[in-house]
């Protein structure tokens, strides 16, 4: 069983237990003790009666005269307060009762006899005390007892009339019975004065431990608990003053010093925090210059690199273009292309239409990668972009001897893309692929898509049997006009132009590959490009 779980109601309860515990204690032994007093007194009185009885018979006793004995005898009896008085000869008989007995010789190891009789030799002289006896009487009541021996003195065993063997040393006992209701009213009257005392104490201390633990205890511990609850929700500027106590005197300053350091400590640390929320916020905005700054040369790094980069892919051509058509000019006369020139006038001729196309050719791929922010999305079937692009490059990749593979997934999902877009894509890989493979009789291209296992993404993968490519080519393939393609085989802005629309599309490029082994491009584009793009 659980006890109480407040501290007041525990100390209530243990200095109530306590107390009452003594007090009842004290209440047993002073009802014990005023029951022994009392007795001693009426063991006093029996004997004086005793005594007196003895005395007022002794002449007639002697002069045997039991009536008159017998009728003092009746009159003593007939006191209040005396129960009985009784006469037994040396065999028990009984000689004279008081009220009148019907038992006329009594059992020698009965009570009143027992003392003398307990052992085979009877005791001649017993001391006062343990000739008394209390005996519980039948109607509840409490009978105090003592028996006195009548001696054989000289007088009457010397006497003419009716004498005594001279060895017979006791000849009778006088038994004489008081009633101890007196005394038992007085031990009930202790007792419940004494059980009114205790309840009363035991009320008291009860009713004074809950005021002084209230007063003492419970009232400081409470305004202590609600000043530390204040101090953990850092309300800090709350004092606390206790005096009932000088250990909780001490208790309170020690905590108000606590809550003061802590005060401090708190104010130290908002400063600190402020000054560093201060700082990380000068830091912030110098960083911010700084990156500004530096994506502003950045951009003006690749604008310059850019226009560098575009300056000299068109002014080659466009030098050949003026070269050669200075040399028409000074070929063509007034009359027209002398004869036996026109051969050569043609071949320039041709040669400045095959400059302006590539120059167009650049100007072209310069648009696309441009406009590659900007695809126009529609639900795009992959696979069937796939299958348009090959059917437009089949005759070119034939001229190349390479065989193309087509793994197409039947159940691809369809994506939310630019399909021209996605068509650019396809074809500037395959082609890139096919002339990997120049090297080889023939070469082998695989062009495959799948979908992913929550069908989420489509995968494009596009493989050749090609040269493959260092990791340091590897590293610069998606810059523009980044080529290793002989001069005027090659741009450069191919796979930058896939980079920007793959990147447009929320999508992503992986390229697996190495020198002799191949090539290896997979492309991996949402299904539902602007959902996730928005998400993201
Ligand atoms: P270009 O084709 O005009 O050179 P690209 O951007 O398409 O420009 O390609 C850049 C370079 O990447 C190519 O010059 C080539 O060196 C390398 N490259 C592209 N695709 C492959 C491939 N499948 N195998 C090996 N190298 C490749």
């Amino acid at each position: 069983m659980r006890g109480p779980r407040r501290l007041s109601q525990q100390l209530i309860l243990s200095l109530t237990v306590v107390v009452s515990l003594v007090v009842v204690a004290n209440g047993v032994i002073a009802v014990r003790s005023a029951d022994t007093q009392l007795q001693a007194t009426m063991l006093q009185s029996v004997e004086q009666l005793s005594g007196a009885i003895a005395s007022s018979t002794w002449h007639a006793m002697l002069a045997d005269n039991r009536e008159s004995a017998y009728q003092v005898m009746q009159t003593i009896a007939a006191k209040q307060g005396i129960r009985s008085v009784r006469i037994f000869n040396k065999e028990g008989r009984v000689m004279f009762s008081t009220p009148r007995s019907e038992v006329k010789v009594v059992d020698k190891k009965a009570e009143a006899c027992f003392l003398c009789h307990a052992s085979e030799q009877p005791l001649v002289r017993v001391d006062t005390p343990t000739r008394a006896r209390v005996v519980k009487r039948t109607d509840g009541g409490r009978t105090l007892a003592m028996v006195t021996p009548i001696y054989n003195e000289p007088a009457c065993s010397n006497a003419a009339c009716h004498a005594h063997p001279e060895s017979q040393n006791v000849l009778g006992v006088l038994d004489v019975g008081l009633d101890m209701k007196l005394v038992d009213q007085q031990v009930r009257r202790i007792e419940i004065r004494t059980a009114l005392f205790t309840s009363l104490a035991v009320l008291l201390v009860g009713l004074c431990a809950a005021a002084f633990t209230r007063r003492f205890v419970t009232t400081p511990l409470t305004r202590l608990s609600e000043a530390t609850r204040q101090v953990a929700e850092m309300k800090l500027d709350r004092p606390i003053a206790l005096t009932s106590s000088e250990e909780l005197e001490a208790l309170a300053s020690s905590f108000n010093e606590m809550r003061r350091r802590l005060a401090v400590a708190m104010a130290e640390l908002n400063e600190l925090t402020r000054g560093l929320e201060e700082k990380v916020d000068e830091r912030t905005e110098q960083l911010k210059v700084a990156q500004q700054k530096l994506m502003q040369a950045d951009r003006l790094a690749s604008l310059g690199q850019l226009s560098a980069s575009v300056a000299h892919e068109i002014n080659n051509p466009l030098s050949g273009v003026l070269n050669l058509s200075m040399l028409m000019q000074r070929i063509l006369k007034d009359d027209g292309i002398p004869k036996g020139r026109e051969a050569e006038f043609r071949r320039y001729l041709e040669q400045v239409v095959a400059e302006t196309a590539r120059t167009g050719r650049i100007v072209s791929d310069l648009l696309a990668f441009s406009r590659r922010g900007t695809p126009v999305r529609s639900e795009t079937d992959l696979n069937a972009i796939v299958g348009r692009t090959l059917s437009l490059v089949s005759h070119k990749l034939k001229l190349m001897n390479v065989e193309v593979e087509c793994a197409l997934d039947a159940a691809l999902p369809r994506v939310e893309a630019d399909s021209s877009q996605l068509q650019q894509v396809v074809m500037n890989l395959v082609l890139n692929a096919g002339e990997a493979t120049r090297k080889r009789e023939t070469g082998h291209v695989r062009v495959s898509t799948r979908a992913t296992a929550l069908k989420k993404e489509v995968v494009l993968e596009v493989r050749d049997d090609g040269e493959g490519m260092p990791p340091e080519l590897k590293e610069r393939i998606f810059e523009p006009f980044f080529t290793t393609k002989d001069e005027g085989k090659g741009v450069g802005l191919g796979l930058a132009v896939v980079y920007g629309i793959v990147r447009a599309h929320d999508g992503d490029i992986e390229v697996e590959s190495a020198p002799g082994e191949g090539t290896l491009f997979r492309v991996t584009l949402p299904v539902h490009g602007e959902a996730a793009a928005a998400k993201a």
